[in-house]
Parts: C-alpha cells; sequence; structure tokens
C-alpha cells in the first residue's frame, strides 16, 4: 500500500489509501487548470482573504492538526503545535506581503520606459516529505496561491491524513475547488504530471535521489524547479565558545524531529582544545533525554517516523562501523515498542568511510576535533552537501568570517534558528537549488516579463 498512516510510537497500522487512478488522476487535473484559468485573473485583496482565512483556521485548530501529525509520524506533540502555528504564521506572510513582493519594478533603460511585471504561469507540481506534513506543505500553498498559480501536491506515502487535512483547509477557507489539490500517487503517476503540458512548474523537498529523477524529469520538459534537498551540515565549535549556551543548540540542533530534519547539526566539528570538554556535556545531555509516547508532553526523545526509516538508519550506523566509525554512546534501537533510535555519538569517521559522505536522518551525531579555526572550514567545505551550517565563537566578528567561508545556503552564528518567514531557505551543491520563504521564495514561479514603452520609428 503507497499510503499508509502507521503510528510509530507503537507501530499500529490506522488507515490506509489507496492511490488514485489515472482517470481520477486526469479528473483533478481538469479541474486545477480551469481553476487557474479563473485564479490568474483574482485580485491579490480576494486572494488575501482565502490565504489568510486559511492561516487562521491553522491557528484556531492547531491542536486538531498537531494531533494528527503526531499519530502519524511520531513528532512530539509540543514540536508538532509549534510546526502548525509557524505554517499558519508562513500562509499569513504571504497574504500580507505578496502584492508588495510581485509589484511592477520600474527599470530605466537609455531610451524609453520600461518595467518588469509578475504574472503567474499556471499549475504548479509540489512534492514534499513527511518530516515537517504541513509546514513543507505551507512553504509552497503560501507563495505560489499568492502569485496567482494552483497547486497539485503530492505527499509523502507516510503522512496520507495530513496530506487530506491540508486539502481540506484550503476547502474550509474557501477556495475554489482545484486550487489546492492532494494527489495520493505513484511515482510513475508523478512523472505523468510533470510530463502534463498543464504543469508549468515543479517543487521538490525531499532525498538526493529523489531530486536527481524530478529535476531530470521536469529538465526533459524544459519546466523550472526548485529541488530542496537533504543535507549534513556542520556545527562548528571554536575554542571561545561559551560552552554551556553550545551544548544546549548541540542537542537541539541534533534532536528536534527526532534528527529528522535537513538542516540538522549532524557533523560535530569542534577545535582540539575545547573538544573533550564539548563531548562529555554532549553525551550526558543526549543520555538525559528520555523516549516515550510523543503526545506526552513530558516525553523528550521521540520515535522516529516509520519502522522502515529505523531499520535503514541502523543499517547506516552498522556499516559506518564496518567501515571504521566507532560508537562512543547508542547505536541501536531501543529496546520497547516502536521505531526508536538511541541518541547516538560516532567518532573516527575517515574520508574515506562511505559515512562521511552520508546523511544521517536521526539522532546520530558524527563528531570530529580540529586543530584550528582553518582546519575546522576546510573540514566543514569538505562534504557534497550546502544547506545550512553553524559555528560557535563568544566573538561573533569571527562567527561572521567563518560563516563567510563555508560553502553553504545557510550559515547560523551562536544558534541554529534555521527558519523564519520572512527569511530564505535552500542550499547548493547535493542540497539543491532555488529558495522557499522571504521574498525570494514567491519568486520561483512567476513569468519576470519585460514590458518596454518606446515612442520610436521602427530602424529601417
Ligand atoms: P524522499 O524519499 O525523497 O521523499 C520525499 C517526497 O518525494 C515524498 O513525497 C516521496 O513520495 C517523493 N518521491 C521520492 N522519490 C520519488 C520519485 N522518484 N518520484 C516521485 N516522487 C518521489 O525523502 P524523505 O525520506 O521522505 O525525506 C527526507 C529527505 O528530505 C532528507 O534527505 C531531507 O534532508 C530532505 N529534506 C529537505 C528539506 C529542505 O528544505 N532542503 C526539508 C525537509 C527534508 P513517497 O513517500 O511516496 O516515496
Amino acid at each position: 500500500m503507497a499510503y499508509e498512516s502507521v503510528n510509530p510510537f507503537d507501530n499500529k497500522r490506522d488507515k490506509s489509501f489507496e492511490t488514485i487512478t489515472d482517470k481520477q488522476l486526469e479528473a483533478k487535473m481538469v479541474i486545477a487548470s480551469s481553476c487557474y484559468e479563473t485564479w490568474k485573473h483574482t485580485s491579490y485583496a480576494h486572494r488575501r482573504a482565502i490565504v489568510a482565512k486559511a492561516a487562521a483556521l491553522l491557528h484556531d485548530e492547531a491542536e486538531n492538526f498537531a494531533q494528527i501529525e503526531t499519530r502519524e509520524m511520531g513528532k512530539r506533540i509540543s514540536e508538532a503545535r509549534g510546526e502548525v502555528e509557524f505554517s499558519s504564521q508562513i500562509l499569513a506572510y504571504y497574504a500580507e506581503n505578496a502584492e508588495r513582493f510581485l509589484k511592477n519594478l520600474e527599470l530605466h533603460p537609455t531610451l524609453g520606459e520600461a518595467h518588469m511585471e509578475s504574472s503567474p504561469i499556471g499549475v504548479i507540481f509540489g512534492v514534499e516529505p513527511w518530516n515537517f506534513p504541513f509546514y513543507q506543505l505551507a512553504r509552497v500553498a503560501g507563495p505560489h496561491l499568492m502569485a496567482g498559480n494552483v497547486l497539485v501536491v503530492k505527499h509523502a506515502g507516510c503522512v496520507p491524513q495530513c496530506a487530506i487535512a491540508f486539502e481540506k483547509l484550503w476547502l474550509d477557507a474557501g477556495a475554489p475547488a482545484g486550487l489546492y489539490t492532494n494527489l495520493l500517487i505513484s511515482h510513475d503517476q508523478s512523472n505523468q504530471v510533470i510530463d502534463d503540458p498543464r504543469v508549468k512548474g515543479v517543487a521538490l523537498t525531499g532525498s538526493v535521489a529523489a531530486g536527481r529523477s524530478i529535476a531530470a524529469r521536469a529538465g526533459q520538459n524544459l519546466k523550472p524547479s526548485s529541488m530542496e534537498l537533504g543535507g549534513s551540515d556542520a556545527f562548528i565549535v571554536l575554542e571561545d565558545a561559551d560552552l554551556e549556551h553550545t551544548i544546549k543548540w548541540a542537542v537541539w540542533g541534533r534532536m528536534y524531529n527526532a534528527g529528522q530534519t535537513c538542516c540538522a547539526a549532524k557533523r560535530f566539528i569542534v577545535v582540539e582544545s575545547i573538544a573533550d570538554k564539548f563531548l562529555q556535556k554532549f553525551q550526558a545531555a543526549l543520555s538525559a533525554l528520555k523516549a516515550g509516547d510523543p503526545m506526552d508532553e513530558n516525553t523528550t526523545l521521540g520515535p522516529l517516523s516509520t519502522e522502515s526509516a529505523l531499520v535503514q538508519l541502523l543499517a547506516q550506523v552498522d556499516s559506518a562501523v564496518s567501515h571504521g566509525a566507532k560508537i562512543i554512546m547508542g547505536g541501536k534501537r531501543i529496546d520497547r515498542p516502536g521505531a526508536f533510535m538511541q541518541p547516538t555519538i560516532m567518532t573516527d569517521v575517515k574520508p574515506e568511510n562511505p559515512a562521511f559522505r552520508d546523511e544521517f536522518f536521526g539522532p546520530v551525531a558524527m563528531f570530529f576535533r580540529v586543530k584550528d579555526e582553518d582546519a575546522a572550514i576546510a573540514l566543514a567545505n569538505d562534504s557534497d552537501f550546502g544547506l545550512g551550517g553553524s559555528v560557535f565563537t563568544k566573538d561573533t566578528v569571527r562567527g561572521r568570517r567563518v560563516a563567510s567561508r563555508v560553502e553553504t545556503g545557510m550559515m547560523f552564528i551562536n544558534n541554529i534558528s534555521w527558519s523564519d518567514a520572512e527569511l530564505p531557505f535552500g542550499g547548493i551543491k547535493d542540497s539543491g537549488y532555488g529558495r522557499e520563504l522571504g521574498d525570494m521564495g514567491i519568486q520561483q514561479f512567476v513569468n519576470k516579463k519585460l514590458v518596454r514603452t518606446l515612442v520610436a520609428e521602427a530602424p529601417v
């Protein structure tokens, strides 16, 4: 079954859903493209009313949305509530600011007058992951619907109830049929959607493998795409870091969402003189986490999203060890029902170990000691990924200097507050291309049209 809700807290199946037939898919595409023909002509005020209403409903019903998510992919309830609130803020942000972001841009040619106009382009196809089941959807819905496009979205196989709840949100907010369509489709059908001439752009958030496949398909069709892919972010600790402050961010940065965050801290790169102290405190803090029911607010360690995600992560850790890595804590599943993994720290991961270049999507930290700042930057840059990263130092001027030298899409100094509605989010290298959120996020799928007025005779 391609779409299945299984609670990873106890691995009990709740519901499963059939993928739709090709005929049903075509019917949905007809409704979406006909909706676009009207929606593209609507005023910003009209769009704003619907998107702001969706934001308000998400806020009002946050508990309900959060519980669906916690049951379906195991996110701790307090984190799920935070994610739903943030998703509501993203929708409200675009409702408020889209018109300003897309207003005509006056140009100053030598002759005549000219401006750039931003117009919608059509049906946009979103393919989204399970790790932030609502935030990921809000990140595409807010900007692209406000820009006058319409959306068809394939969500991940393990969160169909989140996908269905988000589609219903739009209808409850008064959206016309076809403005936001959830598609329970297979990968083959996803290719059909990308090939469909009514679809004019593709936005993926997911793994590198999915990115290669979906970007190639979009490329064959000469369609614009944005790729938000994986990461293996460096968490650089310099010798002058405030250790207490740094450890709190280290734990949060690696363990938030049970470690299943694209831009989580995954490689801890610590300058030699502070490395032992850091490691001892980091290990103590991770050991204090208590596995339990993610619905219980006292739980500090939730399960992974699915049993198969756990099995895959354990295999990755075993492979890293067989290639020479050492485990200094954890490394195994927790002996209890559900998809729980011990917080894990690995050392001695050498460049020839495949793990050195891997993304560990769960509570597994790789720890490296380095001689100094230059060595830390060199190691941070020795990665196929380039999504986020952070540096901890009491000297913020030094922090900014290090940030400039790390080859990545986002750098955080003395924090890893990854995402805000108004700040662009995205990466380079295997972490993908394009940006979501902020002003940049709404510019991805609009036609930037030049309009020039020149009172002149045609050249002969
Ligand atoms: P995934 O396996 O790539 O799945 C993501 C989405 O892509 C799902 O909807 C999945 O559908 C779909 N998909 C995968 N292969 C496909 C194909 N060949 N054709 C059509 N659809 C396809 O990734 P995941 O394991 O769910 O998510 C974790 C990954 O996402 C990590 O690498 C993480 O770093 C990355 N991520 C990146 C960001 C960012 O903003 N950069 C944010 C969050 C997560 P099915 O479930 O049906 O296979």
